[in-house]
């Protein structure tokens, strides 16, 4: 059968994006139909504004440090608006190169929503349908409120990066990722910041000696974070928001940012109507190779909610093409993913957690705790935590966890480290590089206990 397409791309993020252009650049005819803006969740409303985002707020430390350096800064003021201006335009700009390296590797490009007919069709909200040999899903998610009384006052990470206005009080609920990186940009930036958390720690399913250093340092920067508290109920008042807590308690903000969790966006996407059965979340159901239950469609990034990263997204893109169009059957690796998130400290981590890592054996838990040298003139207490996990008896490296200034920088080295099944002495033998804080992570010659 002749068909339109060899490929048929569901949304334009980093997963569809990157699978689009390389099967064209292979050769092959590829579709790609992107509902809203080129370049999805990381490039729009995700990674690359958030990174913005936490400069703009880092910088509030370093001004606080200064003085005890030489400097004498008066007059500090800072403009939301010009920063969020500056920020649009850097994300047009990104926005236009997607748009263009798709068209330059021979990409047809439709900007509307589309839905999967058959197992070899879509059909485009513009009237028309195509047939591909595959499709590849890369729809990605959406924010995902709970239902309650007022949630619809809510705001999640999606109208975040438009604010008109810096609001002066914000409630932030949730534990998670976006959840505490929002409360410290917010926080740096001077707003005042309240975060409720259902749980007992932030960052849930992360090395829990790491997680707690952070969260005492997100509230010794002036985080008011609450754990084992849920919101009951938000109404709108004169004064702004009154949140009413489930201790009993309430309390009156400018903004509430929902930042609990996100949801596979597969609603209206046609995958039911032919029979494929979605996951718990609404998720796509793939194999170790992207493909559904149906041979010719095939799904990668957030929507099958594996890891819901951007590089893995792109790595599960590339492995779909070299299994379905270069022969070569590649599985997404899901496995030491280095990652980092931009807290105040950041944390940069890869590999297991002690908790984890216990369930292989006895763990020599290595762990220096120490104040680096750009805190000491200041007198600034904040410590950074480095930790690493190795097996006792193969001596192998089985996680690297690092909070502080600079460790989302250094776990991307750590990470190669790791996937190369580096073991302690292979730490041991590299010189430091002096001075710096990252020497730490080669010279810790004891463990501090075996878990
Ligand atoms: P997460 O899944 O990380 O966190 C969701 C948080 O909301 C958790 O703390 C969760 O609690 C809480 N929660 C969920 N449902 C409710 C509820 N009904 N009531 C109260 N609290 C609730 O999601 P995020 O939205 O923070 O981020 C989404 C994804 O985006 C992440 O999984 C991550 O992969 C990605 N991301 C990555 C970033 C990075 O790489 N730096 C940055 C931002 C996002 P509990 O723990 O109890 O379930």
């Amino acid at each position: 059968m002749e068909f339109d397409f060899d490929l048929f791309v569901i949304g334009g993020g980093s997963g569809g994006v990157r699978a689009a252009r390389l099967t064209s650049e292979l050769g092959f005819k590829v579709g790609l139909c992107e509902e809203y803006r080129m370049g999805g969740t990381c490039v729009i409303r995700g990674c690359v504004p958030k990174k913005l985002l936490y400069y703009a707020s880092d910088f509030s430390k370093s001004f606080e440090t200064s003085s005890s350096f030489g400097w004498n800064i008066s007059d500090l003021t800072f403009n939301w608006e010009k920063l969020i201006k500056s920020k649009d335009i850097e994300i047009s700009r990104l926005e236009k190169i997607y748009h263009n390296n798709l068209v330059k590797a021979g990409v047809k490009v439709f900007n509307t929503r589309g839905e999967v007919k058959t197992k070899h069709t879509v059909q485009l909200n513009s009237g028309e349908t195509f047939s591909a040999r595959n499709i590849l899903i890369a729809v990605g998610g959406y924010p995902s409120i709970p239902n309650y009384d007022g949630s619809q006052y809510c705001i999640s990470s999606n109208e975040v990066f438009d604010l008109k206005v810096l609001p002066e009080r914000i409630l932030i609920i949730g534990g998670g990722y976006i959840a505490c990186e929002f409360a410290s940009i917010l926080n740096g930036l001077g707003t005042k910041v309240l975060q409720l958390y259902r749980g007992r720690s932030i960052l849930r399913g992360f090395d829990s000696e790491v997680t707690n250093h952070v969260a005492q340092a997100m509230m010794a920067r002036g985080i008011d974070l609450q754990f084992n508290k849920e919101v009951k109920k938000i109404s709108k008042t004169e004064a702004g928001f009154l949140v009413t807590i489930s201790d009993g308690t309430s309390v009156t903000v400018d903004l509430v940012l929902s930042a609990t969790g996100r949801t596979p966006a597969t609603k209206d996407l046609g995958l039911e109507k032919l029979g494929l059965t979605l996951g718990e979340v609404g998720e796509v159901l793939v194999n170790e190779y992207s493909q559904t239950a149906i041979p010719s469609i095939f799904a990668v990034g957030d929507v099958t909610n594996r890891a819901n990263l951007t590089p893995v997204a792109i790595r599960e893109g590339a492995a779909f093409v070299r299994t379905v169009f270069e022969g070569k059957p590649t599985e997404a690796i899901h496995s030491s993913i280095p990652t980092a998130i931009f807290t105040q400290p950041e944390i940069g981590t890869v590999g297991l957690t002690e908790d984890e890592a216990k369930t292989k054996g006895p763990v020599e838990v290595f762990v220096a705790k120490f104040r680096p040298m750009s805190n000491v003139l200041s007198g600034n207490s904040e410590q950074i935590l480095m930790k690493i996990l190795v097996n006792q008896e193969s001596q192998k490296v089985l996680g690297v966890h690092i909070a502080g200034a600079g460790a989302s920088e250094m776990i991307q080295l750590a990470g190669v480290a790791i996937q190369m099944g580096a073991r302690k002495e292979d730490f041991d033998n590299t010189i430091a590089v002096h001075p710096t804080a990252a020497e730490e992570l080669v010279t810790m010659k004891l463990p501090s206990r075996v878990s």
